[in-house]
């Protein structure tokens, strides 16, 4: 029988890159995990799938997964003629 213990999962270096690179972001972005008063990700034209809980936001300054219930400073209205 081996000796060998499987090591326990932890963060590589390419994990702490991601992170710190999605905190500039979202903190440029100001976005936040909850909604501005009506104002949520799940309302705004860049959410791309607005029956989804969970969406791509195609706004160019993100492209990223986001919630229904979040928000950032670049929440815009849709337009009207969607
Ligand atoms: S632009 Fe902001 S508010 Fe709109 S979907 Fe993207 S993260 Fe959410």
């Amino acid at each position: 029988m081996s000796d060998y213990v499987i090591p326990e999962p932890e963060p590589k270096p390419i994990d702490e890159k991601l992170s710190m690179e999605l905190q500039i972001l979202a903190s440029n972005a100001v976005l936040r995990g909850h909604p501005s008063g009506d104002e949520k990700c799940g309302n705004c034209r860049y959410y791309l799938d607005e029956t989804a809980d969970l969406s791509y936001c195609w706004h160019p300054k993100l492209r990223i997964l986001v919630g229904e219930n979040w928000w950032c400073q670049w929440w815009e209205e849709i337009p009207a003629s969607s």
